[in-house]
Formats: C-alpha cells, structure tokens, sequence
C-alpha cells in the first residue's frame, strides 16, 4: 500500500496472529475508481472498512464489534436466583402434597395455593436476569 499515512489514534490490529500490527491509512488500490476509498490496513492483511475521508476511515478502523463475550453474572447473583427459585418450587411442591389431603388438613395449603394464583412463580422469574438470559440462550 502506497500513499499511507501512519496514524497513531488507531486501534491495534485485531488479528490475533499478527505479530506487527502496524496498521496505516492509505488508498485501496485494487478498486477501479477515479476515486479509490480510503482504509486502515495492516502488514498482515488485515483491513477495515472502506472511506471516503482517512477520518471516517479510522473512525471504521476503531469502531468494532465486540470479540470479547458479555460479562458473565456474578456467582452470588446466580446462586441467589437459583435459591429463589428453588424456594418458590418447594413452596408449591409442599403446598400441592397438601392441598391432596381430605379436609381440613388439606385446607390452608388449598387456600394459599388459591390466594397465590401463580403470583410468587412470576415474580421469581421476572426477577431473574439470569433466567431471561438463559432463555435468550446467552451464557450467564
Ligand atoms: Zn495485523
């Protein structure tokens, strides 16, 4: 690459086996235009999205998605949800082993599983990012 102008508000190459990374802003030159686009393009090959100004080609250069995967939860926010929602199951396997009971020893468990209505399931589930995130298939 020819007519390249060494900038030193560009990222490092992203490459991870570039050994240089000395990337440059120049014209490309397999282009056949009166006005070829500018890139950043580095020693090993590695080239950014063409530009018309070396602005918006370093402006393209510097702008990438992210390689690095999302933060992981904290382990205590995972446990914690994870205990929320293990506490609401055993909530409803306790009180639905007794709402089979005849009478009145069936009675309250029948009654709070009424008055729950499912209430104490949706609020465990809305309130957990870690579950929303698991669904969405995104590693917590
Ligand atoms: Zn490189």
């Amino acid at each position: 690459m020819a007519d390249t102008v060494s900038v030193t508000q560009l990222k490092p190459c992203p490459n991870p086996w570039c050994e240089q990374s000395d990337p440059v802003v120049g014209e490309r030159r397999d282009v056949w235009r009166a006005k070829r686009p500018l890139r950043v393009q580095c020693q090993c090959g590695m080239a950014g999205p063409d530009a018309d100004t070396e602005a918006g080609a370093i402006t393209a250069w510097n702008t990438r998605a992210s390689t690095q995967p999302a933060p992981a939860f904290p382990r205590e926010e995972v446990a914690a949800e994870v205990r929320a929602l293990r506490d609401a199951l055993l909530w409803y396997r306790d009180n639905a082993a007794m709402c089979r009971k005849i009478g009145s020893i069936g009675e309250p468990a029948r009654k709070a599983l009424d008055a729950d209505g499912g209430k104490r399931a949706d609020e465990v589930m809305d309130n957990s990012p870690v579950l929303a995130a698991l669904l969405q298939g995104k590693q917590p």
